[in-house]
């Protein structure tokens, strides 16, 4: 059973003892056997000889019966379709999925209906998530007005209204000077730029990698020079303009040789990768057809053994899932004429867990990827990292449990997805936000 709460009460003099736990911070390498205490909203203390003789009257108890307890999870690429396609998503049933994931971050993507591109949209939009949401939750806000990619929002004043960092995800910033400019002013304000990074002329409309289930299922394809055409340049431009650039869901193997490039000379530029594209190739689309459909695209096996190579190495930062919902009427039509994109907030964990399982990252290196390497994109240090003082944002998981995911499950409005009575491993078993225990299944 799961069950579900707004992080909404009162909790000043409330104090919660988290006994018997597994502590793992990636941030520092902590991974001892232990208990930690919140107090209040915040993270009191933690360590292995804490309540060893016993826990005073008055604190709450908590049993994590050995189970993991980490940093809350961040996912900075979400689409919860607020304000405009709230039949897909709204931020009540965005907060819960992300909840039931074990994310206790979020960060929304600005193209939305109307876009995120002024002040005022961005304030009510952060008014919608003060009432609904159940886990911390933050917005990009576009580059370009309407993200048409011609006319540079008032980045400043999107900055002082609460954006996270920039981008005009759904497309990229085609135009190379917009491009220059926008991160120009970027650096200025010390936010982030975070590229959807395709060359959408090369891409021609295309609907899956171009490659050989293209040709056998004659849909057009998105070669992968579309993704790491735009990347060169923009690390050309990275060069000129000085700054912070971000790839979102980086999917080639050209795209990450480049990454990895411009790390070595010193450019401060960082990617994330989503589950499915180091989970999937295109293959899969012959089996789950649109639900298989997302962009990128799944590519080959080349690429996920770069993606692979990359996440070990460093190169790639971390993992974000861009979650996106469909209604069954975008999805139940021809290949070609479906959306893209697929759920993937309460599959991250399981699918990221995946590396740890087949032994290509350590559980902590795993965690890392969703945790403070996560929040150092965004330029929030305070999160993804347990530290005392900090808010108690907080997952506890079972690295090693078996389930079946099954879509009609999900908290998400939308049920679209590839991972259908798929077998997993690993799953959230409470998900704490400020001290509040946001979400809990029936072991802990
Ligand atoms: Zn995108």
């Amino acid at each position: 059973m799961q069950e579900f709460f707004l992080p909404n009460k009162d909790i000043k003099n409330k104090k919660t003892a988290y006994i018997n736990a597994r502590l793992i911070d990636p941030a520092t390498g902590l991974d001892i056997n232990g208990a930690l205490l919140t107090d209040g909203q915040k993270i009191a203390d933690f360590g292995p000889g804490l309540f060893s003789s016993g826990v005073p009257q008055g604190i709450d108890i908590i049993d994590c019966k050995n189970s993991v307890l980490c940093p809350g999870l961040l996912d900075i690429q979400v689409h919860f379709r607020v304000p405009g396609q709230e039949y897909k998503e709204d931020i009540a049933t965005g907060t819960k999925a992300a909840a039931a994931g074990g994310v206790t971050t979020v960060v929304c993507m600005a193209n939305t209906i109307p876009t995120i591109d002024s002040p005022d949209i961005l304030t009510d939009l952060y008014k919608t998530i003060a009432h609904e949401a159940y886990v911390k939750t933050y917005s990009y806000a576009a580059i370009t007005m309407g993200i048409q990619g011609f006319e540079l929002t008032d980045m400043q004043h999107l900055k002082y209204a609460g954006a996270i960092g920039f981008s005009d995800d759904g497309k990229p910033v085609m135009n190379s000077l917009i491009m220059r400019r926008a991160m120009e002013q970027a650096a200025r304000l010390g936010m982030v730029i975070a590229q959807h990074a395709e060359d959408v002329n090369l891409s021609d409309g295309g609907c899956i990698n171009e490659g050989k289930i293209s040709r056998q299922l004659r849909v057009k394809g998105i070669p992968n020079a579309s993704e790491a055409i735009i990347v060169e340049r923009d690390l050309l431009l990275l060069e000129l303009t000085g700054g912070h650039y971000h790839v979102l869901h980086i999917s080639t193997h050209q795209a990450i040789d480049a990454v990895r490039r411009a790390k070595a000379k010193g450019l401060n530029v960082t990617c994330e990768v989503a589950p499915h594209h180091f989970i999937l190739t295109d293959e899969a689309v012959l089996a789950s057809d649109t639900m298989a459909k997302m962009n990128p695209p799944l590519r080959t096996q080349k690429d996920i053994d770069a993606i692979l190579a990359g996440l070990k190495d460093g190169t790639i930062d971390a993992i974000a899932t861009d979650h996106a919902p469909h209604d069954d009427a975008s999805k139940n039509v021809h290949l070609s004429d479906a959306a893209f994109g697929i759920v993937g907030l309460e599959t991250m964990l399981p699918l990221a867990l995946e590396l740890y399982h087949k032994k290509i990252l350590s559980l902590s290196e795993v965690l890392a990827k969703m945790t403070y390497k996560a929040a150092d994109i965004i330029h929030q240090p305070q999160l993804g990292r347990l530290k005392i003082g900090n808010d108690a944002d907080l997952t506890i998981l079972d690295p090693d449990m078996k389930w079946q995911i099954s879509p009609q499950e999900f908290s998400s409005k939308s049920k679209n997805s590839p991972f259908v009575e798929y077998t997993s491993t690993g799953r959230a078993l409470r998900t704490i936000v400020r001290g509040q225990t946001v979400y809990k299944m029936n072991l802990v």
